[in-house]
């Protein structure tokens, strides 16, 4: 690579030969457009298709502004793009979906935030393209995420997003294994802001998440940035042994000015009840300190990089 690029699009690739072609085809003219120096860098998470093949040709096609990071194995979109921030030469880096799901005629629009003075340019899809499913899952998980996190986020789903070098570099820093890298660079943002991208159907192929996945990737959005769900157990424990204490408290009284010998079986249930709530309570402040602890000491090598493709800066 020449000079140093200004601008750096991520893209991860998981069994996207349909989409490829097109991808290149849309994509190049568009960074040509802006009339920035840039770099592309693909990673390719461990596709058992044929993508690899076609980056390489891209590769040797453009080796002046390609980069191509090859995984050993499919380690998921982000950490896909975390491996890429790593490496990252710009000092403006946009995300991108590799399936055209976000048209990347939509970069420039994002680049103007950007120089219109915003660290962090995120975007919320227009006219979602997606499954009555997905998109009534994802607004159920957004409502979530916004009572359990302090992330603001109209669409937290829409890859589409453009940061400046130093949220990259305080992400990277962060060593983070299970995240979510929109949220994890809001938190670092200063000055974020959003805008509005066209969403087109999957160019071909099928959705890369089952549902499962997506569970994951959402337990890991609010579980990586609050400890609320284990509060809120804790909270429901606490209410629970309140509510068993004032049941022992009745049925004692009772006992004791009413001589209601009946209800025997019942003040055991009570006492039961209330110390069931207490072990509750344990087992919900342990979690509280099992949950602290997981956040420290997340540390392991994340991915393996089988080969590289680039040309050195
Ligand atoms: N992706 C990836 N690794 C994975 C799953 C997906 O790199 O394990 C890439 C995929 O190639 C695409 C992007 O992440 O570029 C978004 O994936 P997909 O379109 O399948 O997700 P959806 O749009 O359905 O949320
Ligand atoms: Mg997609």
């Amino acid at each position: 690579m020449s000079a140093t690029p200004q601008l750096s699009v991520i893209i991860p690739v998981y069994n996207e030969e349909l989409n490829l072609p097109t991808l290149f085809a849309r994509l190049y003219p568009v960074l040509d457009a802006t009339g920035r120096r840039y770099e592309v860098i693909f990673t390719n998470d461990g596709s058992a298709d044929h993508s690899i093949d076609l980056l390489r040709a891209q590769h040797a096609a453009r080796p002046d502004v390609t980069r191509v990071i090859d995984f050993n194995a499919n380690y998921g979109q982000h950490m896909a793009i975390m491996a890429a921030f790593e490496r990252v030469r710009g000092e403006v880096i946009v995300t991108l979906d590799a399936d055209l799901q976000n048209p990347p005629e939509e970069i420039p629009k994002l680049l103007a935030k950007i120089d219109a003075g915003h660290d962090c340019v995120g975007s919320y899809r227009l006219n979602r393209r997606d499954s009555f499913f997905r998109t009534y899952a994802s607004k159920i998980i957004n409502c979530v995420r916004k009572h359990t996190t302090s992330i603001e986020m109209t669409d937290q789903g829409c890859m589409l997003r453009a940061y400046r070098r130093p949220i990259v570099d305080a992400i990277v820093r962060t060593g983070a294994i299970n995240t979510f890298i929109p949220a994890l660079a809001y938190s670092f943002s200063s000055n974020p802001t959003e805008v509005g991208v066209k969403h087109e159907e999957r160019h071909a192929g099928v959705s890369n998440y089952s549902f499962y996945a997506l569970i994951r990737l959402n337990f890991d959005l609010i579980t990586g940035f609050s400890l609320a769900p284990l509060q809120y157990f804790t909270m429901f424990a606490g209410l629970c042994a309140a509510g068993s204490f004032l049941l022992v408290l009745v049925l004692a009284y009772m006992r004791v000015f009413m001589h209601d010998d009946t209800n025997g079986v019942f003040t055991l249930f009570g006492i039961l009840f209330f110390l069931i709530s207490v072990a509750m309570i344990g087992i919900g402040l342990i979690g509280e300190y099992v949950g602290r602890t997981y956040q420290v000491v997340r540390a392991r090598q994340r991915y393996h990089v089988k080969e590289m493709l680039e040309t050195k800066a």
